[in-house]
């Protein structure tokens, strides 16, 4: 047996491994091993998840940042960007859409956009509550202050999606100016996590200074913090970027680590992102085939998407109806299906009513000290210390998408 089949069966046995195991795996593990791998991490998430796919609509509704990621299109140096901002009857009109379409979870995405306050966003989250009970909200708008995580997860926000990136600090002063700290990044992950949110974390695979060294820290950091969702996607280059002439990630790479995320942390939400899916023609059936559970069709008005460009090439059209009998129909020929459901990660049991009223009158009239109130939030989001098979497709109330067409 060779060093990296060792390390290999101390990963099965173990879920775990150290940082320089990691490495010695990311590095040298060849075809075989790593076939072996997608087919563990596939018989895992259809063990934990039967053969459903959740589908959850986002809307990028802010392209507005202050910061300014090397990678990134929208950062705030690409003065060649047209900005927009959706207002609150937009954004609840994109979600209407996808409601109607059987989405369940609207992910709010946006940039550090400076004029998105609280209060601005309390109502929001107030106004989507009231007109969707039965979804779920997901936040991604990067770094705030604790205080600012924690109204707004009185308010009705459940989940939270903040990238860290990359775990090594070298790497992500690479990757970012001196002005964006690594370890305010990671705080803002504890905070998130310690407030009750679902938390995402997630990183680049090919991001320029990468290597398998650092992906290494990628995966100790994973097994360690253990979110409960993950978006890896392959690093692809915008040409308003300083990183416009790097080499674009590589599709291989991202769904053997898509596989080794599923392996470590057989429970976690895994998206079929977007990039894996802009890199691979058949990427949103590739991905499930290598652990994904979840994929997350673009809900943003369409003549607002070229303007959210992270990348060259990402996709901007397609209505949601359309957008989801294609994929439903590539997942049907892998044996899976879209299955419309909020999707709560397994060991999260949403108690909604709890929270329904209360807390977020409490954020919403400022009485934000309130210790009472953020308990309450709290306690709205009890961790089910589920042991084995958790609530999986079948226990969740979900549809499959095909009935509900046919319905
Ligand atoms: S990655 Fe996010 S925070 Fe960074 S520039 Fe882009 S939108 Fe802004």
């Amino acid at each position: 047996m060779d060093a990296c089949e060792g390390v290999w069966r101390r990963l099965v046995d173990e879920r775990r491994l150290p940082r320089e195991d990691w490495c010695l795996l990311i590095a040298h593990a060849g075809p075989e091993l790593k076939e072996e791998a997608r087919a563990l991490a596939c018989a895992i998430a259809r063990e934990r998840f039967g053969k459903a796919v959740w589908y959850r609509g986002i809307v990028e509704f802010t392209n507005i940042c202050r910061n300014d990621c090397l990678y990134c299109g929208l950062r705030r140096s690409n003065r060649s960007l047209r900005r927009y901002r959706l207002t609150h009857e937009e954004i609840v009109a994109a979600c209407a859409g996808g409601h109607a379409a059987g989405m369940r979870t609207f992910v709010l995405q946006g940039g550090e956009d400076p004029a998105l306050s609280d209060a601005w966003l309390t109502e929001l989250l107030s106004e989507l509550r009231t007109r969707f009970p039965d979804s779920a909200v997901t936040l991604s708008i990067g770094e705030r202050s604790r205080e600012s995580y924690e109204r707004l997860f009185m308010a009705g926000a459940s989940r939270y999606l903040l990238r860290h990136e990359t775990a090594d600090p070298t790497h992500y002063a690479h990757l970012h100016p001196p002005s964006q700290r690594f370890s305010r990044r990671m705080a803002c992950l504890r905070d998130l996590r310690e407030i009750g949110y679902q938390t995402g974390c997630g990183m680049m695979t090919g991001s320029p200074g990468q290597g398998a060294e650092q992906l290494a820290c990628d995966m100790v950091f994973i097994q360690d913090f253990r979110p409960h969702m993950i978006g890896i996607g392959p690093f692809l280059p915008h040409h308003a970027t300083p990183f416009a002439q790097e080499r674009p990630g590589d599709a291989e790479t991202t769904l053997f680590l898509l596989s080794l995320c599923r392996i470590v942390l057989p429970e976690v939400l895994l998206p079929a992102t977007t990039a894996l899916r802009t890199l691979l023609p058949d990427g949103c059936a590739r991905g499930v085939l290598a652990g994904c559970n979840v994929v997350m069709p673009n809900i943003t008005p369409e003549t607002e998407r070229p303007a959210y460009m992270l990348y060259d090439g990402k996709p901007v059209s397609g209505g949601v109806r359309e957008t989801l009998a294609n994929v439903d129909a590539e997942l049907s020929r892998i044996g899976c299906g879209l299955v419309s459901g909020r999707g709560d990660h397994p060991l999260m049991k949403h108690e909604e009513g709890v929270r329904a009223s209360r807390p977020a009158d409490a954020a919403r009239a400022g009485s934000l000290k309130s210790e009472t109130a953020l308990v309450a939030a709290r306690a709205a989001t009890r961790t089910v210390l589920a042991e084995g098979r958790p609530a999986g497709a079948s226990a969740l109330a979900e549809r499959p998408y095909a009935d509900r067409q046919q319905s």
